[in-house]
């Protein structure tokens, strides 16, 4: 093949791929602790990524507290190791910022860590968690990704990070807190068969899902020593019941019969800031509904 055709359709293929990749969706979700993004939206990051879209996980704290016998720069080095052997399991990006575990606050500086995540990721979805939460850190990540929301497409603010020229759908993780409101599964998806991605990729968080949780709920001792078995401990101890409004929302999105049979759902609900979608849009943006 002569130098001026190699060149002619090597640039045809990479005019082919980034005409590809322009169709593919950009999600980006945001969780206080490393492991956070994986128990509410590992499932649905599992079928982004078999789909060929790009996911990218964030944890706003190095995770350097959480712990009863580890911690300070051994168990934030733990904690990053293990946040990126899930990412390798899921096909996800896993990113850990840091800033101290159990010390997060509002502020400017982490807002613009933010901004600059959400623009570097040229997000089309952002998730995050409602700013109603038993831990401080999981609020202020909330309330954090709000303050962003708006901020993404502002030029001036952290103009060394060129702005977004669309404002992506924000969403939360699925919560069972009331006040002040419960929350609405505007969207439901099955993740029956990712579960086993999605306990694999929670496998990877050694130091919460065996040692902490366990710890701080008093049930350490019920924790198997057996690697193979205290990873089906774990898939026990996650495959929880649908609740009736996730199972209502599991049912209008891919019908009743089937949506009656889901095992395992992951549900997100549409905040009120950044773009607002519609139903035909929320379909094109979570392409694994039916
Ligand atoms: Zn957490």
């Amino acid at each position: 093949m002569g130098r001026s055709l190699l060149f002619a359709v090597t640039f045809a293929a990479i005019v082919q791929a980034q005409g590809n990749d322009a169709q593919k969706i950009r999600v980006i979700a945001f969780g206080a602790h490393p492991d956070d993004c994986d128990i509410r939206a590992a499932g649905t990051a599992a079928k982004f990524a078999a789909l060929g879209h790009h996911v990218k996980f964030v944890s706003v704290t190095n995770g350097d507290a959480g712990h009863h016998n580890d911690g300070g720069i051994h168990l934030a080095h733990r904690r990053r190791l293990e946040a990126e052997e899930s990412g390798r399991r899921l096909g996800v990006t896993y990113e850990v910022l840091d800033n101290h575990d159990g010390e997060l606050l509002p502020t400017l500086e982490v807002r613009q860590q933010i901004i600059r995540r959400i623009r570097q990721w040229n997000a089309d979805i952002v998730l995050a968690p409602r700013p109603n939460d038993y831990h401080p850190d999981h609020r202020y990540t909330g309330v954090l990704v709000q303050d962003a929301a708006y901020m993404v497409v502002v030029p001036d603010i952290c103009p060394d990070t060129p702005p977004l020229r669309k404002n992506p759908v924000f969403v939360y993780f699925e919560d069972g807190f009331q006040r002040p409101q419960p929350f609405r599964p505007d969207v439901a998806i099955s993740i029956d068969d990712v579960f086993p991605k999605k306990i694999d990729a929670l496998d990877a968080h050694v130091s919460q899902v065996y040692e902490w949780l366990p710890w701080v709920d008093g049930r350490l001792e019920k924790v198997p020593t057996d690697p193979a078995e205290r990873k089906q401990w774990l898939a026990a101890e996650r495959a929880r019941p649908i609740g009736p409004t996730v199972r209502a929302s599991v049912q209008k999105w891919c019908g009743r019969e089937k949506g009656a049979q889901v095992k395992h759902a992951e549900a997100f609900e549409v905040c009120e800031y950044g773009r607002q979608p519609n139903e035909q849009d929320l379909r094109k943006l979570f392409p694994m509904l039916p």
